[in-house]
């Protein structure tokens, strides 16, 4: 007779609940919601992942957890200091894939960069991590796990005196593809019982995914900032496929609705210069028009960083000059990013981690690579 052994139920883990979630798991297992408060304050400002420790929650509870759940963040396999203080953790994933995570320290404060999935489906051809194909959708463990490992590896301070003091999805992927999860990890962030960040710390950037913009609205009070690159659909189309699909008149429709949603806030465009391609006197005019659209929001330029098999290089420190004081000389507020990290690849768009591509993306890059360098020879 073939006897059948039942497989113990999968344990649970907490990181994937927000507050209501964590709850209604308590309920579930038989206990009183509060219990769930109290473990929640353990696992996000104690940054304990161990029931045992859990000292004001009693011992017949700790017991039970044990058996039924566990607090599981992402392996670190690699920890990198650069000469600016930038560190960058590679995260270790299921089936050998890795992501990054970077955190930027600044005098007034500290900013962790998180990753939303494994590599990119997007394909903008400027991006790294586009460049890598996509592998999957991150969980909402992983997402705010990546928090929790570097609020615990950084270390040594309290709660109310913590050195990561702004998260932005600004890592590997396309947050508003991975909505529910990202929304999930953004609660978190921002519940005061979890890493208790105000709605201004905590930043969505999105290459244009405009229906899950005014998804994004009516769900969370987070900052939205959004990758523009170009000012005009031809060559935005060119840089970042997806403006076919959301040319950018739809996406100042949506960026609109999101201001007239939320009056007090701005959005920030993000804005990479590369070398002859975005960064002429024209493409800073058609940027000033479109900017006089939105008065209240920002402009963010960002050095292109380079990486390996890129067909793009950094626009001349002279360019990058001009184009900033042309935007400013026409009232656009605007930023210059400086370059972090860029000793360890931990600059924007430099995120790589080890991504097994189910796309055949990065192959067919490789493939297009191997043919431009035979024709150059
Ligand atoms: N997918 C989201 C989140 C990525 S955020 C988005 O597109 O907004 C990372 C930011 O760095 C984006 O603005 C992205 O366009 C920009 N970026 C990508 N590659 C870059 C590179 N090589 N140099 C500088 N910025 C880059």
């Amino acid at each position: 007779m073939n006897q059948v052994v039942a497989n113990p139920p999968e344990k649970v883990n907490l990181l994937d609940f927000d507050r209501r979630g964590l709850r209604d798991f308590f309920t579930q297992i038989g206990e009183k919601p509060y219990r769930a408060e109290q473990v929640m304050k353990w696992i996000y400002h104690d940054l304990e992942d161990n029931f045992e420790n859990m000292t004001d929650v009693g011992k017949a509870l700790r017991a039970k957890l044990t058996e039924v759940c566990y607090i599981g963040a992402p392996k670190t396999l690699l920890n990198k200091v650069a000469t600016d203080g930038t560190h960058k953790w590679l995260l270790g994933m299921d089936s050998g894939n890795a992501i990054e995570t970077v955190y930027i320290p600044e005098p007034t404060r500290g900013t962790l960069c998180v990753s939303s999935q494994i590599g990119c489906a997007l394909n903008c051809g400027f991006c790294s991590t586009g460049a890598q194909g996509f592998n999957r959708n991150l969980s909402t463990a992983e997402i705010i796990g990546q928090v929790w490992v570097a609020a615990k590896q950084l270390g040594n301070v309290t709660h109310q005196n913590r050195r990561i003091t702004n998260v932005v999805m600004m890592g590997m992927g396309e947050p508003l593809a991975n909505f529910d999860n990202v929304v999930r990890a953004m609660h978190l962030m921002r519940d005061d019982l979890g890493f208790g960040l105000a709605s201004k710390r905590v930043t969505l950037s999105t290459a244009g995914m405009v229906p899950l913009i005014d998804q994004l609205s009516a769900q969370i009070d987070v900052s939205l900032a959004v990758s523009l690159h170009a000012a005009n659909d031809e060559l935005r189309t060119e840089l970042m496929p997806i403006n076919k699909r959301y040319p950018i008149a739809d996406l100042l429709a949506a960026c609109d609705r999101w201001i007239a949603r939320k009056p007090r806030t701005s959005i920030t465009f993000e804005y990479t210069l590369m070398k002859g391609v975005n960064d002429q006197p024209e493409h800073a005019r058609q940027l000033i028009k479109l900017m006089r659209k939105l008065p209240t929001c920002k402009v963010n330029l960002i050095p292109f960083n380079p990486f390996p098999g890129t067909q793009y290089q950094r626009s001349d420190a002279n360019d990058i000059h001009d184009f900033q004081t042309r935007l400013l000389n026409a009232g656009v507020l605007t930023m210059l990013r400086r370059t972090r990290g860029d000793d360890i690849d931990a600059a924007c768009g430099q995120l790589a981690g080890q991504v097994t591509d189910r796309t055949r993306r990065s192959a067919d890059i490789r493939k297009r690579q191997d043919e431009g360098a035979l024709h150059a020879s």
